[in-house]
């Protein structure tokens, strides 16, 4: 299906999402937060897939959750198919939960071991009034694993029967089952073998075309979210570094971090193994992020402004999004 600009089905704007931690201060004056997400802005139209990256810790994963309301927003504001959900009450949003659906990382622990394929696909589909339990039920049931590439006789199986790609392709018949219209990807095949991982990404691209799905697929791998993703954003520390087509991010990265990111992904080639870029350190805590630029810490390019000045997000070739003071330099990384 291509990609209809005129319909956004999610738009965030400024979203943050702080977690308190516990404060070491006798009356608790002190509070401290992780700021998993400190101010994320983005839309993600009919039809596309957007792949989030970045490395574990980075906050990619509860930005997902938080737009689907499974976790509540500290601040900012995201819009549904237009509708404002930020400060919906969980009842409210509870009809539109078929829409907006999550396939997890780990096929195994998101399925109940002691149900049924069959129970566990059927479950929403009875609770949401959907389908009453019955033969239309289970016709329905077996259609949609099929499409799953799931065959009728394991309806009755139990997840410890089957294999982690066929655990995973039931999370997937599970949230599609409800016809949704976005599905946040979290990881959906970092558990699975390389070889199976392929398999399962041609499945959510040919359901994606068949179903006029949206995604936003979440993974810390970059050879992985490429095959899938219209564009790509880059996530550090909380915040959105980098946002494009995702050949351009691939072709021409404009933030240095997405560089890094890049010269790591295994590859044959000895020239371009020579290139990886190693940063120095960790993650920076971020309950106290670095001052200005957060990454400036492991930043090869970085400079006196870079720790003094938040860089602007800005877009800097068609469609290319992204916030360094410096990003025409990031083509000398690595050279
Ligand atoms: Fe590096 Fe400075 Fe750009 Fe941040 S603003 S990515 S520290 S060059």
């Amino acid at each position: 299906m291509a990609i209809d600009k005129s319909k956004v089905v999610i738009e965030i704007n400024d979203l943050k999402k702080y977690f308190p931690v516990k404060s070491s201060s006798f009356f608790g004056k002190n509070k401290m937060w992780v700021k998993a997400n400190d101010g994320v802005s983005l839309k993600i139209y009919k039809g596309e897939t957007v792949g989030l990256v970045g490395e574990s810790g980075c906050g990619k994963s509860t930005l997902g959750r938080t737009i689907l309301k499974l976790l509540e927003p500290t601040d900012g504001q995201i819009l549904f198919n237009g509708n404002d959900i930020t400060h919906m009450k969980q009842r409210h949003i509870r009809p539109m939960r078929t829409d907006m659906q999550i396939i997890f990382q780990d096929p195994y622990s998101s399925l109940d071991p002691k149900m049924t394929v069959g129970q566990i696909i059927g479950e929403a589909l009875t609770e949401h009034n959907i389908y009453k339990k019955g033969q239309e039920l289970e016709d329905y049931i077996i259609s949609v694993m099929n499409k799953c590439g799931l065959d009728d006789y394991m309806i009755h199986r139990y997840p410890h029967q089957f294999s982690g790609g066929q655990r995973q392709r039931i999370g997937i018949a599970r949230s599609l089952a409800l016809n949704p219209d976005f599905i946040v990807c979290d990881e959906a095949v970092s558990a699975l073998d390389v070889s199976i991982q392929s398999q399962v990404l041609n499945l959510l691209m040919d359901l994606k075309d068949d179903n006029d799905l949206t995604y936003l697929f979440i993974s810390h791998d970059l050879s992985v979210v490429k095959h899938i993703s219209d564009r790509i954003g880059v996530m550090y520390l909380g915040d959105l570094v980098e946002l494009a087509p995702s050949n351009d991010i691939y072709v021409d990265p404009k933030h240095p971090y997405t560089k890094a990111l890049l010269s790591a992904i295994p590859t044959s080639d000895v020239e371009k193994q020579k290139k990886r870029i190693i940063l120095p350190g960790g993650i920076p805590s971020n309950v106290f992020p670095p001052s200005g630029c957060k990454f400036h810490t492991r930043c090869p390019l970085a400079t006196e402004k870079c720790k003094q000045e938040v860089p602007e997000w800005r877009e800097v070739a068609e469609d290319h999004f992204v916030s360094c003071h410096f990003y025409e330099k990031t083509k000398t990384m690595g050279n």
